[in-house]
């Protein structure tokens, strides 16, 4: 159970279903936001409404995005419509006596409102160094930045986390009704988690290998 020191920010951000696991702390936003490399972003778009993943950041108390300046994505969220942005991480399966109390431990944010433009080639460069740090820290000293022309057709897109709410499961067993706990049927967690793969090298003569390389795999 998750105590509040904030109210939801919006009428729209209130989590109503199962409120216990609401919570509104910023810290708890941000730490669902810089683990996720992904973000699933929903908006309307011609007779369609769509769902699509992409990559994401952040900086400061704004989420990051960017894409071809082609995109549909981009080109609907450039005219300024809302959008709703989910982000979820897996923790646990909670795997109960019955089928019904099954459940999953996790951490997720919704995030609400309207992207704007990261206008000027000095600040989208900065923005997307902080998207190569984000990846490796100390990377965006490293990679050659984007040039003029690889910047001109990127365009880059925050949207402010003032709207914003996380949701938070983390049960230490399952809740099984009084009446299937003798069931003989196993119960618990197995948790899970995002695990780093050796690296694999490509096209590397006289480079040597980054800490943030050598210290990757888990
Ligand atoms: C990994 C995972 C698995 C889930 N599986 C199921 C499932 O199988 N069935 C099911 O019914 N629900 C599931 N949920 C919960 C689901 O995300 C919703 O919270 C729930 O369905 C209630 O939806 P609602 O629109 O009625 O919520 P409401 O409480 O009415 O939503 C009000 C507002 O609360 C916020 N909100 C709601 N859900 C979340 C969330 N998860 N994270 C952050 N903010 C949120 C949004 O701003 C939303 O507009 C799962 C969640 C996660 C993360």
């Amino acid at each position: 159970m998750t105590k509040n020191t904030r109210p939801a920010p919006s009428a729209r951000t209130r989590i109503r279903r199962i409120a216990e696991k609401a919570n509104y702390e910023t810290q708890m936003l941000y730490d669902i936001i810089d683990e996720a490399y992904v973000c699933n972003l929903a908006f309307n778009a011609g007779d369609s409404t769509h769902c699509i993943p992409t990559a994401c950041w952040r900086d400061g108390h704004y989420l990051y995005i960017h894409g071809s300046n082609g995109s549909r994505m981009v080109k609907a969220l450039l005219s300024g419509i809302q959008t709703s942005i989910a982000i979820t991480h897996i923790d646990a399966l909670v795997l109960a006596k019955s089928a019904f109390n099954h459940s999953m431990n996790y951490r997720s944010a919704v995030i609400y409102g309207t992207f704007e433009a990261v206008e000027g080639d000095e600040h989208k460069a900065a923005a997307l160094d902080v998207f190569m740090d984000k990846i490796a820290a100390g990377r965006k000293h490293q990679a050659r930045p984007g040039n003029a022309q690889e910047l001109a057709a990127t365009t880059v897109l925050r949207i402010s986390l003032d709207e914003a709410a996380a949701k938070v499961s983390n049960k230490q067993a399952p809740e099984d009704n009084v009446e299937d706990l003798d069931l003989p049927v196993w119960a618990g967690l197995l948790p899970m988690k995002v695990t780093r793969g050796e690296p694999i090298a490509a096209n590397n003569v006289a480079v040597s290998t980054p800490d943030y390389v050598r210290d990757w795999a888990e």
